[in-house]
Parts: C-alpha cells; structure tokens; sequence
C-alpha cells in the first residue's frame, strides 16, 4: 500500500494506483472527459490536471500519473482551475453551441463542466466546425462536430469490444475521429461508443427527438436474451421504452451493453405482438376473452387426463421466463396435470451444460464471476464463439488480452473473432471438442504438471481419470481432431502454468456431442490443474438465454424438482407434497426430446409450450411438424404468433420480460431483478399470472402467481433461496453458488473428476461433403430478437457462411442464393464469403423461421453434413 496526501488528506491506496484512482477512493472529485474505469488511462483532454508537490514547475494529469509513497497533491489550486477553464475555452472554439437540439443535453459532461466552471465567454476565436454528419449508419449517429477528441469511442471500440471500427486520424486542428475512407459504420453496433461519448457526438439513433433525458423514468431491470444478464435501465416516456442503456453497477456488464440489450428492446412494443387470446375454431383462430380461452385449456388438459391419463400430458418452458414463472409452470404440472412430463429447451439447451456442471462441481463450488475474467492470465475458449452467443463477456475477454495481456486459448474450428487475439488458435474438427480437452488433461498429467495438492485435497477419482486418458496421446488427438501434437502440448503447459485460468463454454453454439460430457472433460482440465473455486478460475458455462440457470433451478426438468433436489428422492417430494397440500408424481418424466418423439408416436397427446417454439428452435424441422401436427391438443403461451403457435389450438398472448417483475438467474448464478416498466401488451398477462388462471379454470388453486408469494414460499421450502425476496435483492443480485469450503471442513465437497470419452460425428461423405454447423449469430438471440425492427434493421435474414476456397470452387460470391441439402431435407439461402469458415464446413445461424436451418438437421444434433450447389 501506498500513503500520500491529497489537498491535505491522508490517503492509502494499493501498488500501481494512478492520483485519480487515489483521488476517487477518498471522495475527491477530479473532473475527466477522456478517463474511464473500462479504458487504459489516455491523457488527452489535460481537465484532470493537478499540482504535486515534487514535481514544481509543472501541473500533471492526475489520471495517467501514478501515486506514490509520500507525494502531495492538490486538486484545485487557482493555477489549476485556470488551466481547466482554459482546456474548457480550447474546446468550446470549435464545439457548436446547439445544446437545445442535442440529444446528449442534460446528461452532457462538457455541458456540465462548462457550467461548473463559469465559462461564459470564449477568449479563443475560430470557424465552427463543419464535418458532414453521419445519417447513414444505422442506429448510432455521428455528428463529429460535437467531438471533443478524448478518444473514448475509438479505445472502447478497439480494448474492450474488439471490433476496432474507429480510429483517430489527421493531424492537429484537423484530428478527427473516422472509420476507413469515412465510410458509414459496419460494425457490431453495439452502441457502446455512443454511450460512452461524454458529449453528443455519437448518439443513438433510436432515442433521436423522442424524449429530453430528464423526462424518462428509468426502470432498473435485466436485458432479456443472454444469460450473461447485464443490468439495463430502460427509459419510459408515455408509456412506451425510448432508451436502454448500461447500468454502472450491473455485477457482469458494469454498464456495457450489445445490440440486442441497447437496440432489442423493439419487441417489446412489436405490432407484431399478440394481445388478444385466439381459440382455433373451424379451423381458424378467433380472438376470444380470457374466459372462453381459459375455460377451452382447461376442458381440453382435462379432457385428455381423464381418458389418457396425466402422463399423456407434456409441457416445455421458455428459458426466458422469470423464476417466479418457471416455479409455477412446474408446480401446475406437477400439481394440477399430475406428471414429470416438462422440461426446458431442448435443442441448445442448458441443460446438458447444467448437468454437466453440478456432477463435476457439485455444490459449494463457485462459477467464475463475469468481471473476474479481466484478471485471469490465461482463458480457454471451447466451442465459445462469445463475441457473439454472449457479446459482454466477449468485451470482458477482450479487454483482458488487450489491456491485461491475458494469453487466450481459443478452441473452434472456426477462426472466431476472438481468434485474432488469441496467442493459440487450436482449430480442431467440428465436433471433436472432447478428444481435444482429454488430450491436453493427459499432457498435463503425462509431463506432471498437475496441482497434486489441490487433486488430493479437493478432488476424487483421480485414478479413474488418469487410467481412461492413456489412451489419449497428442498423436492420437491430433489424429481425431485435426490439431497439431506439438500444439496440444503447447496449450496444455500453458494453461496449466498460469496463475488464474478460466475455461468457458457457451450454449448457443451447437456442435455435434454430448453437451454433459464436454464440460465433464473441461471440469476435470481445470481441477487436474487447480484452476478452480477461485475469482477468475474454473468452469464458466453460458447458458443461451435470459434465465437458463433460473428454470433449471426451479425445477422445469423431467427428474428434477426445485432446487435440483432428484424426483426420486421421497424426501424432496414429502417436502413439496406437505406445502403444496397434493402428492406428486414419483416416477421421473420424459426429456424435451422424449416428449416430441412421444408426441409423434402418440404417447404424448398434449403439449402446453410456455414460450417455447420446437418447431423453429429445436433440430428436425420434419420430425417436430409431424410430432406437433399429431398432438390432440397444443396449448402455446408467447408473445408472437410462432411458428409452433400457428399448430395451436389455443394461443395465450404472454407479457414481456419489461412488463413483468420477478427474476432471473444469469450465467453466474447470480439471482437479479427483472422489474415492471410498462403495462402488458393489450390483454397479454404475464406467464405466471396465465399459469395460474389456468390451474383455477382446471380447479386447482395454485396461488395468484405473484412474485412476491412464490419468493416466500420458494424460501421458506429451500434455505438456498432464503432472503432472496424483492426489494432485498441488492443492485448487484445475489451470487446463489457460495464457493467452496475450506478443505476439510465439515461442509467441503469434494469435485468429481468424471472420465469420458470422445465421440466422433459424422463425416463427410461424397454425396452430401460438407459439415453444417448450427447455432447464434451477433445480432440474435434465440427468435425472439428477429422481430425487434432495430435489429432486424442490421441484420434481417440468416446467410451461410463458407470459406472463400470453397466458395470459388462452386463458383459463389457473397450475396448469391445457394441449394442446401442433406438426409433430411433441403433449403435455399444467401452465401456469405468469409475467411473466418474453415474449408469443408458451412454455418447458418438458427433464429430465423426461415430459411428453417433444422430443416436440414436431425437426430437431435445441431449438426449435419451437407451438400452445397450455386442456384442460378
Ligand atoms: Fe448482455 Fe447478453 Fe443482453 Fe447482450 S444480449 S446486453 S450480452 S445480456
């Protein structure tokens, strides 16, 4: 620790810490326009200037200037207010003064400092500037008159998103910020600029003229695509959202944002959106009261139970729906039809991943915290295009390999984005991830570089290990997958000597396998190697939607009820039985896979999906239309007309995540607070309140559906949720998995280490010689985000990504239709040439109805192999 003193106050700060820093942290403010706690210091705009003591002569800019033992600085001397207000006079020569039309007014840092500082005249005299604005990009406008030069947007842009779309160029007067040849942005527009600018430079497009900053009100909630669950303040005037932005102290995105947080939110306020309830009647839907809709579900769940028995019945729930309303959605099923017959998302679901995690870390073992990530020195991505399945943590492992010089291993058969910074690119075969995480665990085990202390103190079944990877030598790995043995063993010292290793994976980005056993494998690397049960150690897995921790927890799962406890545990059951005043179904119901094979064989004759939508989402596009055609009755409870919803009997309009309290639990485990800010959509009510109404049409009271009374009884059921209610869940939520207990304490857990073994997808054959892959893209989530019109502006329809060798071979350019064709099926879509699809494989993302991508898949695989022919 470091003592100085600042305008005479004693002041302790840690090693390395700059005069700002030390400044901030005992409650000195120092004025800034070009520092931010996200960016390397810069020192451009000279506000922060301040006098040391031992350096006379001179004023310092206290953000690039480190503290050291002893100094003594003063903040605001009257030769410091001088020089700020003549930095001030410097900037306003060129800056115009159109402050009523500005966007930024009001919340306008220059505005503000020349107001603090009683600039009312300029003594610097010069010609406004005149650069043409920039009304072409989408969504973010640049007016580079208003710029201020602090360089904020172009670093955010290069150290923290990675996308590099800005830069500095000219000289002197002539210094400007600009993309290549000043073209219109094509960037990730992520926004991130805009909302960093200090001035109205960069503005968002969407907000333009529709509201002054001090009119909104500005309701704190959780963007609702990803699961890395960035905290957001949407901004509401009459009623409707003008604005989302960042907010500061959100635990995993400190105020960054993506598109789909900043620009998504458009779908809320869709015309698209359901409002009324439809009953199919002579084949067509008629909107119809609540009533007569509720009163249809009932007769027909009802119906179907009493000659077929509740197991005929089945249900599958969104990933996005609050955990208030996925605890009642299983409760209904369990309570009210009688069955284990539910689950959550199947086709890229979390669940695999979920499993995975809990049977390798058990409880007690803490998942890396998004912000950690920064501090690790080395991070391995497995199967984890980021930048775009869960863009933030992106940001947060692009800045720890730009600004913290973190090595990043990235293992993807394709040359992500993250690729380009990372020190190893191991770009294995598609769908040989689990070859590739044993080979480096036995590197690590076969040359002794393993944490003896920490297997022995923490983990069990090291010897099973140890023997099942013999087999696993770098020549046969790289036999299997493609990747160099002397690379394998590279990566494997690498990651076993650094100091703070993290390993992610994310849902979203489908691959041939067993998603349990791939994190199985990832889990025993990062135990073998201690990185583990640390800040900015272990396993991070990322679930693909909003709240895909939320509805595992609550129990939206065949064998499994709240708080993970087994179905087949008498005990959990006794338990849920006494509270909810009925017995509950023993024996363990089917897995969303097994319910839409039922469906099809005829087992399975009723299906109630709340937000769900197999036939878009799930692989198979055939099998889910055969299996969901055969069904007497198909209940969907959603926001728009899905393709699933169109099979429909009956068609529930569901509330949005913005017209609904409750909460989510993000990739983290980290519970946080979803918040009303409108009122629903029409008649569209929230899906715990439907839930409920229709256990009452059924006769059953489950209770009202209010958050508020499932977070008391959820507490006073599970001790793990205990004070976890409303208004008590802190702005930074609450971190569900506590960490590991000190070894040998009575609570210690010991970490499984679970062998298993690769499996091998389908090759390539003659006829069908490339392999499809599966899953999101930037600008999606899920289907959800293609009727936001902001994003849909930026990216409206699904391509196929091929490798510039395979597209001349065919003869393809970008922006030509091609045949896709595999066993299943075929479809017809746009080529996109790009370098960063390896040879012999094609992706297309999966959001959009059509092209429907599953269409060509099956087998309940994200994957194919496919044929590609130009169409002419
Ligand atoms: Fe954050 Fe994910 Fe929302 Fe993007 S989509 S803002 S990464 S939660």
């Amino acid at each position: 620790m470091i003592r100085l003193t600042i305008d005479q106050r004693e002041v302790q700060v840690e090693d390395g810490a700059t005069i700002l820093t030390a400044a901030t942290q005992a409650g000195i403010r120092i004025p800034t326009l070009c520092y931010h706690e996200k960016l390397l210091p810069f020192g451009a705009c000279r506000l922060c200037v301040v006098e040391v003591e031992q350096m006379k002569g001179r004023l310092v800019p206290a953000c690039s200037t480190p503290a050291t033992a002893g100094m003594v600085v003063r903040t605001a001397t009257e030769q410091i207010i001088k020089a700020r207000k003549t930095v001030l006079e410097l900037l306003l020569i060129h800056h115009p003064l159109d402050c009523p039309v500005c966007d930024k007014a009001g919340e306008c840092q220059l505005q503000d400092l020349v107001y603090e500082y009683g600039i009312t005249r300029n003594r610097f005299q010069d010609k406004k500037s005149a650069h043409p604005i920039d009304y072409v990009s989408p969504l973010v406008e640049r007016n580079t008159n208003r710029c201020v030069l602090c360089g904020m947007c172009v670093r955010v842009c290069d150290e923290v998103v990675g996308a590099s779309e800005l830069s500095l160029v000219n000289r002197g007067i002539r210094t400007k910020v600009a993309t290549d040849f000043d073209r219109p942005l094509n960037c990730e527009f992520c926004g991130e600029c805009e909302d960093i600018c200090p001035v109205g430079a960069l503005t968002d497009r969407l907000f333009k003229f529709r509201a002054r900053a001090w009119e909104v009100e500005n309701i704190t909630t959780v963007c609702s695509f990803c699961s890395t669950g960035c905290t957001l303040k949407l901004a509401i005037k009459n009623g409707r959202i003008v604005r989302a932005v960042g907010a500061d102290d959100g635990a995993a995105n400190q105020g960054s944002l993506c598109i789909k947080g900043r620009f998504g939110y458009g779908y809320v306020q869709s015309p698209e959106r359901l409002s009324r309830p439809l009953v199919r009647k002579n084949g067509s839907f008629v909107e119809v009261e609540w009533e007569e809709a509720l009163r249809t579900v009932a007769q027909g769940l009802n119906a179907i139970k009493a000659a077929h028995g509740p197991d005929a019945i089945a249900g599958l729930c969104s990933a996005r729906v609050t955990n208030e309303e996925a605890y009642s959605f299983q409760k209904f099923m369990r309570r009210v039809i009688g069955t284990n017959q539910l689950d959550n998302s199947g086709g890229y679901s979390h669940r695999g991943f979920s499993r995975g995690w809990k049977d390798s870390f058990r409880e007690r073992w803490a998942i890396p915290a998004v912000k950690d990530l920064k501090n690790c020195d080395v991070i391995l991505l497995i199967r984890s295009n980021v930048s775009e399945t869960h863009p933030v943590v992106g940001y947060r492992v692009t800045a720890a390999a730009k600004q913290q010089d973190a090595q990043l291993i990235v293992a993807d058969p394709r040359r992500i984005k993250l690729a380009r910074l990372a020190r190893m690119h191991l770009a294995h075969r598609p769908g040989t991830e689990i070859y590739l995480l044993n080979g480096l665990a036995q590197v690590i085990l076969q040359e002794g570089l393993e944490n003896k202390d920490f297997i022995a103190a923490q983990t069990e079944g090291i010897q099973e290990l140890t023997a099942a990877l013999t087999a696993y030598t770098p020549a046969f790995v790289e036999h299997q997958t493609g990747v160099a043995a002397q690379e394998l063993i590279q990566a494997a010292r690498t990651f076993a000597a650094a100091r703070s290793a993290a390993i992610i994976i994310s849902a979203g980005m489908g691959c041939y396998g067993d998603d349990a056993a791939l994190v199985h494998s990832a889990a025993n690397l990062a135990l073998i190697t201690g990185h583990a049960g640390r800040a900015g150690s272990g396993v991070l897995v990322l679930g693909e939607k909003s709240n895909s921790h939320g509805v595992i927890e609550m129990g939206v799962l065949p064998d499994r009820l709240p708080g993970l406890r087994p179905v087949a545990d008498a005990g959990a059951r006794e338990l849920f039985a006494k509270a909810w005043g009925a017995p509950l179904p023993e024996r363990p119901g089917l897995a969303a896979e097994q319910i839409l094979d039922g469906a099809q064989q005829g087992s399975v004759k009723a299906l109630y999906c709340v937000g769900e939508n197999p036939l878009h989402a799930y692989p198979d596009t055939q099998h889910m239309r055969e299996a969901l055609t055969r069904l007497q009755f198909l209940v969907v409870q959603d926001l728009f007309l899905s393709p699933t919803a169109q099979l429909a009997q009956v068609v529930l309009p569901a509330a949005s995540f913005a017209e609904k309290d409750g909460t989510y639990i993000n990739c983290e485990g980290r519970m946080q607070r979803v918040r009303r800010a409108l009122q629903p959509w029409g008649d569209a009510q929230s899906d715990g309140d439907i839930i409920c109404a229709v256990a009452r049409a059924m006769g059953t009271d489950i209770g009202d559906g209010k958050p508020e009374h499932i977070q008391a009884e959820l507490s006073a059921l599970l001790p793990r949720y205990q004070c976890r209610q409303g208004e008590q869940i802190p702005p930074q939520g609450i971190q569900l998995e506590p960490g590991p207990a000190e070894p040998g304490a009575a609570t210690m857990v010991r970490a499984r280490l679970i062998p298993v073994e690769g499996t091998v997808p389908p090759a390539p054959t003659k006829e069908f010689p490339f392999v499809l892959m599966t899953g999101s893209s930037l600008f999606h989530c899920g289907g959800l985000s293609t009727y936001a019109p902001a994003i849909r502006l930026v990216a409206p329809d699904a391509q196929l990504d091929i490798s510039p060798q395979d597209a001349q071979k065919l003869g393809i350019n970008s922006g030509e239709l091609v045949a896709v064709a595999s066993s299943r099926g075929s479809i017809t879509i746009k080529a996109r040439v790009t370098a960063q699809q390896p040879p012999g494989s094609v992706f297309v993302p999966y959001h959009f109805a059509q092209p429907a991508v599953h269409a060509l898949t099956g087998g309940w695989q994200p994957y194919a192999v496919v044929a590609i022919t130009k169409q002419q």
